[in-house]
């Protein structure tokens, strides 16, 4: 079950939102003083999991034939999916498929 954390825009308390899943509409309102008008933080355990998650995906076989401008934007839309942003070690993995070069050993040559 995945847990949405929200910063509250007056008094920056952090409210925890249990979601049912994914897809839910969350209101979420601040636990501390009650305002509506909060933004989603980044939540720890669920980024670790989902970045290890499009690594592991990325790092597939069948991704090295897909188009690299495609694999970069397939792992952006599942950040943006769960309202993420997408980390800077995946970021520029995916810059350098875009540029033709496809993460892994270095070539000698
Ligand atoms: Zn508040």
């Amino acid at each position: 079950m995945p847990i949405y954390e929200y910063k509250c825009a007056k008094c920056e308390h952090v409210t925890s939102v249990f979601v049912r899943s994914a897809t839910a509409t969350v209101s979420p309102k601040c636990e501390a003083c009650g305002a509506k008008k909060l933004t989603r933080q980044m939540s720890r355990v669920a980024r670790l999991r989902t970045a290890r998650d499009v690594q592991e995906e990325y790092s597939r076989p069948e991704d090295a034939n897909r188009d690299p401008r495609q694999i970069g934007q397939w792992v952006e839309e599942r950040f943006q999916k769960y309202g993420m942003n997408l980390p800077k070690d995946a970021r520029e993995a995916i810059e350098k498929a875009r540029e033709g070069q496809m993460p892994g050993p270095v070539d000698d040559l």
